[in-house]
């Protein structure tokens, strides 16, 4: 069947709707910093399922991992990798759920308490983190972005349950605020002690960073918004999905 031709000024206008729509997407949500997959993802996934995590030797507590969200519900969660929102473009959970060991997640319980008294909440964009995971990551990422990644035959910090990424929202707007870099950029403005970005931006990177050492967690040098939690040797690497989670 033939088709018909289309009016050039038709033409016009469905490309200044689109365009609209993109601003307007671009204002409701960060975009993430992207890499290119070293290899399709699903690939790597199907790979990574099927591998094992490395042995451990030690004595290592018991996993208790707590859902943050159900310690406080004004924790709000922006869990990326729920969502195409990522570095590699692709979803790598199932669920946006975030979890951590539960004398790490009462410790930021605490900070977040603090920092509600100072006008902020805590916005988390991961927790625990299936080791599979951690494989996906490393597997995906070109040799030069590596530094950014946790190389699975040491585990993660993240694979333990604890560390978290994490930034400020303001409780008066709900919004996420503005640090001298994105969540997961892979730059050096990503770094805790990048000297450039804004005032404003270095203070709240300051007052993230403040709230959670005074609570046991020590910030990643090279990710603002990364921090392992003190007791994280205690603790085996987990490859245990979020849905088969008990909760
Ligand atoms: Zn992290």
């Amino acid at each position: 069947m033939a088709m018909m031709p289309m009016k050039p000024w038709l033409n016009h206008r469905i490309h200044f709707c689109c365009l609209l729509l993109l601003v307007r997407l671009g204002f409701a949500q960060e975009a993430s910093f992207r890499i290119t997959p070293l290899r399709p993802v699903e690939e790597l996934r199907a790979e990574a399922l099927k591998a094992q995590p490395p042995r451990e030797q030690g004595n290592f507590r018991e996993p208790d991992l707590v859902e943050l969200v159900k310690l406080d519900p004004t924790i709000k969660l922006d869990v990326r990798y729920a969502t195409t929102n990522n570095f590699l473009g692709t979803a790598v959970y199932t669920q946006a759920r975030a979890f951590l060991q539960r004398p790490a997640a009462e410790a930021l319980l605490r900070a977040h308490q603090e920092l509600k008294s100072q006008g902020h909440g805590l916005i988390i964009h991961d927790g625990y983190r299936p080791w599979y995971v951690t494989k996906i990551f490393w597997d995906a990422t070109p040799d030069d972005k590596k530094i950014f990644v946790a190389n699975p035959a040491e585990g993660s910090k993240h694979n333990r349950g604890c560390a978290v990424d994490l930034s400020l929202y303001d409780l008066k707007t709900g919004k996420e605020v503005k640090m001298p870099s994105g969540y997961d950029e892979m730059t050096d403005r990503a770094y805790a002690d990048y000297v450039g970005g804004t005032a404003d931006q270095r203070s709240l990177r300051t007052l993230l960073r403040q709230a959670m050492e005074t609570r046991g967690f020590k910030v990643n040098p090279t990710e603002w918004w990364h921090f392992d939690y003190k007791d994280w040797k205690q603790y085996p690497i987990l490859n245990v999905k979020f849905e088969d989670l008990k909760q």
